[in-house]
């Protein structure tokens, strides 16, 4: 009698059984009966008083998950937006203009209260006939400022040189980037050395030997620094050289700093 209910309990659930595991995939309905099959058959189990219920056919989960399921998701992540890519145009601009970018020394980044816009680093720039000329010490400074002074070396100091019938060699005396108050007094406004937004100079030198230093006081190189103060003052808002103040009685110090109504200065009394 219980084994008579025990087959017909067996028939039963499997016939349920299968019809729930129809759902699942073929290898869950293969598994199944094995499970069942070593169910032990126990003597002393209480009568059934009704259809036993099914045993719950293997969740899903238990299946070995497929591994490359989860792969496609991971390649179709959306791509990083695009962004502009490379330098700023200004340092195109730069090299445009013949000058020849060195990498900026960690130095002179270093203190973000005189942090430099788009630094540039630079000791040549080379002219259009292939000549170069040379800065006697590195500089760094803004690009807008770099650009402005290669294009005061390429275009109007190598016209002047070229007058003088020789060429343009180097820059004497250059003084880019410092991080101090103007004129180096204390408790003074910042100065634009400290932007990168300036330059010092003491003098030019040429090809054939010549030298012309900007506070010098020979007569035969008057005309010559002349013609250099008007195109400094043409191209630079500040320009502060002897006669300015006690500060600039041996060197010309010119900027692009910016004043209300596009005030410029030209403050040198040339000799
Ligand atoms: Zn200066």
């Amino acid at each position: 009698m219980a084994a008579r209910f025990r087959e017909r309990g067996f028939v039963v659930r499997a016939l349920l059984s299968g019809l729930l595991a129809l759902t699942f995939v073929p290898a869950v309905l293969a598994a199944a009966p094995r499970e069942r099959q070593g169910q032990p058959a126990s003597s002393n189990a209480p009568k059934p008083t009704t259809v036993a219920a099914p045993l719950p056919p293997p969740r899903p989960a238990a299946l070995p998950t497929p591994a490359k399921a989860a792969e496609p998701a991971s390649v179709e992540t959306p791509a990083e937006p695009e962004r502009p890519a490379g330098p700023p145009i200004c340092y195109a601009v730069f090299a445009e203009r013949g000058g020849e970018a060195l990498p900026t020394p960690a130095t002179e980044t270093q203190r973000p209260e005189c942090a430099i816009e788009d630094p540039v680093t630079f000791r040549e720039v080379n002219l259009p006939d292939g000549g170069k000329v040379t800065l006697d010490s590195a500089i760094t400074v803004r690009c807008s400022f770099a650009v402005e002074l290669a294009a005061w070396i390429r275009d109007d100091l190598s016209a002047l040189a070229q007058k003088e019938n020789t060429r343009l060699a180097k820059l004497t005396g250059v003084g880019g980037h410092a991080c101090r108050p103007r004129n180096g007094v204390a408790g003074a406004p910042i100065s634009e050395h400290a932007s990168g937004n300036a330059l010092d100079l003491f003098g030019l030198a040429f090809q054939d030997g010549r030298s012309v230093s900007l506070a010098g006081k020979e007569p035969e190189l008057k005309p010559l620094r002349e013609a250099i103060q008007r195109s400094v003052c043409g191209r630079f808002t500040t320009v502060l050289g002897p006669g300015a103040d006690a500060s600039h009685k041996d060197h010309l110090h010119f900027d692009l700093k910016e004043r209300a109504r596009g005030l410029r200065m030209c403050q040198w009394a040339v000799e």
